[in-house]
Order: structure tokens, then sequence, then C-alpha cells
């Protein structure tokens, strides 16, 4: 008997205790640091000469861990061992496949701040912004876990006199799991877990540039009761192992979140059918967004002020929910840039190790150089109101940024940055907010602060997006209670989180006996 769900809570770090609790997880991280990490195929630890080398985004000096990369060869033997071990694995009853994803929820909370050290080290999160991604990752072994108990007996269909009918999902078979640097715990650790779960076997391939945080969630599952071969660990090269272990004709399915780009890629690339493939691979991709924070006439500005700047540069802007467009009446135009301008001036920007830091640096330096030609880009198509600057000397810090009076066409107002830049557009009226809410590619989050009742109602039928949030920021969904996901090209529709994202990882199998 399981208690009821409920998510995991944030800790509260004005509190000496958990802050002392949490300095001390990362002094013990601290201790950690440096170590190599083995790729993990059939149970087996396997080390390799080339690896990844992860380094502090915030001090490009220190590295974090090297990290073993698989080639094509050992891609190729962690396919043949989850192959081998699907056939034992999908035997396993679901409510003891789940036991261990109740078992690692509890293993994980025991250890939360340690994870999340990890996670200001590796990937330059603020201690909130880490703690809500290892709360994240509890909540997805929790939800799954408890998913898969409804979903274990299947759904009952209509059976007559004399026949009885049966309709019980099944497992696919193995899955590639490829998982993106900006929530390197809880996506990585949700999207293999819900696999799992469900009875597949799974490749991880995690990001390159956060790769010692998925080598400890892999240990992890292991700690946790899973058996050799279901978890195979093959870091590597995207470009490398990406594109091989998405064609292989083995391959069942492939879940990825990250770019447009690469997941464009990968959903055209899987549906070819190669030789030796007796099946259509599914794709699950979450991509990217352009989400925006829309004002109305009728809304309460402080909170618009907030709700703008928290969305746009929390974990500095580097959330595929960042409200990185702001779309505001002409009536409250002036009023709301002033206090979003006020508001952004104070935020902090430093060492995510300092719990008084709101922002960090971004992941790399690719990453810094491309939003540093943006902001660029932003001079010519707007005023700069904030920021601007970055310095890279040490870390690869940028201010966080405003440009206002941008056109609802302008590469600002369209792109992707994943940046802390904020674009700023003014709207005639509310249609024309609607309009430019939905004139992008993407339709993953967007939020409408109003009190216009009329209005509320019309953005929940109109507003394009696959999560939409009224009189609060448009980031921070959680799990079992905001199932996430986009539309168009933020993905294939799907909702991590959701009371439907496991059925994806299944096949329905309909029996009828004649009795
Ligand atoms: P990315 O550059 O697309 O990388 C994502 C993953 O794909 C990494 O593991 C990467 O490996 C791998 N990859 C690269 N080339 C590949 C190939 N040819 N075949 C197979 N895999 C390949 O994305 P990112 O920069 O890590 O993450 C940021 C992006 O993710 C943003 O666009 C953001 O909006 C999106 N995102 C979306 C959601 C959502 O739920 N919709 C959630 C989080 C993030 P390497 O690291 O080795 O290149």
């Amino acid at each position: 008997m399981t208690v009821p769900y409920k998510h995991e809570p944030f800790t509260n770090f004005a509190t000496e205790d958990n802050k002392k609790a949490f300095q001390d997880a990362l002094a013990y991280v601290q201790t950690q640091l440096g170590k190599e990490y083995p790729l993990v195929i059939g149970g087996e630890r396997i080390t390799t000469e080339e690896k990844a080398i992860s380094i502090n985004p915030a001090n490009k000096e220190e590295v974090i861990g090297s990290v073993s990369m698989a080639d094509q060869e050992l891609a190729e033997k962690a396919m043949q061992a989850a192959l081998t071990t699907f056939e034992t694995w999908k035997k396993w009853k679901p409510e003891h496949r789940a036991n261990i994803l109740f078992r690692a929820a509890a293993m994980m909370r025991r250890r939360k701040h340690e994870f999340s050290a990890y996670l200001v080290k590796e990937a330059g999160k603020p201690w909130k912004e880490a703690d809500a991604d290892t709360a994240e990752a509890i909540d997805f072994l929790e939800y799954y876990a408890r998913q898969m108990l409804t979903l274990k007996d299947g759904i009952p269909v209509n059976s007559r006199e004399g026949e009885l009918n049966q309709f019980h999902y099944i497992p696919l078979g193995v899955g590639i799991v490829i998982s993106p640097f900006n929530f390197p715990l809880a996506i990585m650790a949700g999207t293999t877990v819900a696999a799992l779960v469900s009875g597949n076997t799974v490749l991880l391939k995690p990001a390159n540039s956060t790769p010692v945080i998925a080598a400890k969630f892999v240990e992890l599952m292991e700690e946790a009761g899973l058996p050799a071969g279901v978890l195979n660990f093959v870091p590597g090269s995207g470009s490398k192992i990406g594109d091989y272990l998405v064609d292989h004709p083995k391959t069942r399915f492939v879940s990825f979140t990250g770019s447009r780009e690469v997941g464009c890629r990968i959903y055209e690339r899987a549906s070819k059918v190669n030789p030796g493939q007796i099946w259509l691979k599914r794709v699950i991709a979450e991509m990217g967004g352009k989400d925006t924070v829309v004002v109305d006439k009728d809304a309460d500005l402080e909170l618009a002020a907030s709700s703008i700047v928290y969305s746009a540069f929390g974990f500095s802007g580097q959330k595929c929910s960042a409200g990185s467009r702001a779309v505001i009446h002409q009536d409250v135009y002036d009023a709301v840039v002033e206090k979003v301008v006020a508001l952004t001036k104070t935020l902090t920007v430093g060492s995510p190790e300092d719990v008084n830091t709101y922002m960090g640096p971004v992941i790399d330096e690719k990453s810094y150089n491309k939003i540093m030609s943006y902001i660029e880009i932003g001079k010519k198509e707007g005023m700069l109101l904030a920021g601007g600057e970055g310095d890279d000397s040490k870390g690869y810090f940028i201010q966080p940024t405003v440009f206002a009076d941008v056109d609802e066409k302008a590469r600002l107002m369209q792109e992707e940055i994943f940046g802390p830049v904020l674009a700023i557009c003014k709207a005639r009226d509310f249609d024309h907010m609607m309009e430019i809410a939905n004139n992008t590619d993407y339709g993953l989050t967007g939020a409408l602060i109003s009190n216009n009742r009329e209005h509320i109602e019309r953005a929940r039928e109109e507003f394009h997006v696959g999560n939409l949030y009224f009189n609060r920021g448009c980031t921070g969904a959680i799990v079992g209670y905001q199932p996430f996901g986009g539309f168009n090209m933020s993905g294939t529709d799907s909702k991590a989180g959701g009371p439907d994202y496991l059925l994806l990882h299944m096949q329905a199998k309909t029996t009828s006996e004649t009795l």
C-alpha cells in the first residue's frame, strides 16, 4: 500500500540548519571532484581512453570529473546487453519494477543535498534551482512508480457471454534515452525511469557537459536494486554515437530532450526502416521553446514585473520554459517596463556556491558565445535597458539583459537564445497580444497576467501552448500537478509527469478467449 502522491517540498534556505546542511554537502562534493567514471554496460564497468572532461562552468579551472566515452563498438555492446536483459526484465512484475523506483526515491531523498551540490558544481545551478532539480527527480521516481501500479492490470474492456476480453500494456523493447544539460538530474532521471518502470531496457546518453551527475544517478539505481543490463550508461559524443543508436535496427524507441535542431534530426532518421528492423520506431521528443509572458491592461503590475523577471532569468534563462519574451499592453507598457528594469538590476550574478546568488553562469563557451552574439543582434533590434555584458575570464557569466521596443517579428522575439536575454514588445489590444503570443514556431509554455475574466477564458482557448499559466510566471511545472510538454516545434506533444506519459513507452495487447 503506497501513500498518496505529494510532490517533494523545496528546501527553505532561510533556516540556519538547512543552510548548514547544504554547505556541508558542497564541502563533501568538493572532496569528490576529479574522479573518473566508467561506462556501465550489462553491469560491467568499462574505462575508455577517450574521456569527457566535465568542468565547473563558474570556474573553468575546476574539473568535476572525467567520464569514459563510448564509441560505436561499445554502443553496439550496450545494445546487445540491453536486448538480452529485455527478455528477463519484461517478465518482472510491474509492482516489483515500481518498488525499485520507490527505493531509489527514498535513497535520493536522504542524499538530496549531495545530489543538489553536484548540480551546483557541474551545471552552475544556484542553490534554489539545484534543490528544485533534485526534488523533481525524486518526484519523477515516485510518480512514475505510482502510475505503473495504476496501469499494471490494463484497462477494462467489454466481455460478452462466452467470451473473455482483456486489454493489457506490454513494454516495447530497447529505448535510447538522450538527455539535455539544463535539467541534468530531473529530466535525465525522469525520462530514464519512465522507460524502465514500463518494462523496457535503456541505453542512457547524457549531455556531454553534465555526465557526472548522470553517473551518480546510475550508481544510485544500481544500489536501489536495478539488475545489471537494464540501465546501460553510454556517455559519448552525440554526433558519434547518437546517429548510430538512433539508426540501429534493434532500437525500439528514442526518448529525446534537447534542441529543436537535434530533435528534428532524430525524428527524421528514426523514421527510416533499416535492414533487419521489424517495427516502426517511436520517438518521444521534447524540444525548444520561445515562451511568452503576456501582460494585460487590467493586471497587477508588480506581479507582472516579477513574473516576467523570474521567468526570464531563473537558471540564467536556460530553461525550455524560460519566459524570454514579454508582450505588454500599450496602456501599461511604460510602467511595467520600468518595474522590470528596476527588478532586473537587483538580481545578483556570481558563484552559484554562494547562497545569495540569484544567477550563476551559462553552461559552456559555446553557449556563452551564442548568447553574446544574440546580445549584439538585440542592440540592433531593440533598446538595451539592462545588462548586455558578459565576463568569461573565470566562468561563463552574462548579466541579465533586457531589450525593450522589440518588433514582434524580430529574431530576438522568434529564436530560442537559451540565456539571460529578455525581449519586450508592445501590443495594441488583447487580440494583438494573442496574435503575438502565437507567432513563433514553438508552443511550450506561456503566462497571462490579467484580472479580466473574459480575457483569461479567451486565452485558455486561444493561447496555443502545452503549459499555460494565469497570474504567475511560465516556469516551474511540478510533476503530477502540471504535466509538462509543448506543441508545434516544441516536441511530439507528450506530457512528462502526466498520467498518459508511461503509455508512450508501452504497447497495448488485446486478448480474447472463447469460454
Ligand atoms: P542539445 O544540444 O540538443 O543536446 C541534447 C542531447 O542530444 C545531448 O545529450 C546531446 O549530446 C545529444 N545529441 C547531440 N547531437 C546528437 C545526435 N546527432 N544524435 C543524438 N543525440 C545528439 O540540447 P541541450 O543544449 O543539451 O539542451 C537545451 C535544449 O533542450 C533547448 O533547446 C531546450 O529548450 C531543450 N529542452 C527542452 C525541454 C522540454 O521539455 N521541451 C526540456 C529541457 C530542455 P552532446 O551533449 O554530446 O552534444
